[in-house]
């Protein structure tokens, strides 16, 4: 099975002692949910983490995949420059997804690199991973950003990842970075409108039950009204599972800062045909 399993989860920099100072702990629960999802992806023993981000390059017609052997990135922004991080990419699948991409004309590939230090919705994973793993890593890494084309494609790129993921015979975990709405509370950043909360909850309820048809089905509409981060990252995790019988965990929801916090766990249980939500492209 070339896609070990899949995890939703969001990317608050705060959730970092070293960032949050304390504040970490309003979100003691994502941080629990955060810790869990990391200690079984170590036990999956991955060949490669995927991490799907939505604050690397984005382009609104071209989903960029990071190339190049390693990239570097640390918390310096927001205030924590020792919380660095090192990951060597799985260069081999980089290429390869690539390639099967060009092939299902969806428009990604490794060029259109802008800067290739690592962004937060990248690290903060890989900070609870590199918790539960320790160093030196013993997998490789893939970091691939999101457009602004459509649900569909981006779905059809998940499909992309397990396909050169078989082909390589790697063993893929793909973690979906992206926080939910950010209009949950008048007090929060934010503030809020009632798509906000409608949101979360409609998502939570989706991922629960790993109704992907439901999540591809969602109007843009709503969720560019509830001010989502991470709707295409879960697509690509949706897509990734295409055709397979899913067992999910909704493990926590937090909205307390005023911006939603999801974090679920999917693992693969066998081919389902009931499953394939998106047809593929006729050669
Ligand atoms: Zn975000």
């Amino acid at each position: 099975m070339p896609i070990i399993g899949g995890a939703m989860v969001p990317h608050p920099p705060l959730i970092l002692p070293g960032v949050g100072k304390g504040a970490e702990a309003q979100i003691a629960k994502t941080t629990a949910a955060f810790e869990q999802v990391a200690a079984r992806v170590h036990g999956l023993k991955p060949d490669t983490v995927v991490i799907t981000t939505p604050h690397s390059v984005m382009y609104q017609d071209y989903l960029h995949i990071s190339g190049g052997q390693s990239a570097r990135g640390d918390f310096r922004r927001f205030g924590a420059g020792q919380e660095a991080f090192h990951v060597a990419y799985d260069q081999a699948l980089a290429m390869r997804i690539g390639e099967l991409a060009q092939a299902a004309r969806i428009p990604a590939g490794i060029k259109g690199e802008r800067d290739p230090a690592l962004d937060h919705g990248f690290m903060v994973p890989l900070h609870f991973l590199r918790q539960a793993m320790g160093s030196p890593w013993p997998c490789q890494f893939l970091r691939i950003g999101l457009s602004g084309l459509s649900f569909e494609t981006h779905y059809r790129l998940g499909m992309v990842i397990k396909d050169a993921a078989g082909q390589l015979g790697r063993r893929v975990f793909l973690v979906a970075s992206g926080d939910l709405s950010h209009y949950g509370r008048a007090d929060g950043p934010y503030g809020f409108r009632p798509e906000g909360p409608e949101y979360d909850r409609r998502i939570m309820d989706i991922m629960g039950r790993a109704a992907f048809d439901e999540l591809l089905a969602l109007p843009e509409k709503f969720c560019e009204q509830a001010g989502e981060c991470g709707q295409r990252s879960f697509l690509i995790l949706a897509g990734a599972l295409d055709g397979q019988k899913v067992r999910a965990e909704a493990l926590s929801y937090e909205g307390v800062t005023g911006v939603g916090y999801g974090v679920s766990m999917f693992t693969p249980e066998g081919p389902d045909a009931t499953r394939h939500f998106v047809k593929r492209e006729e050669e």
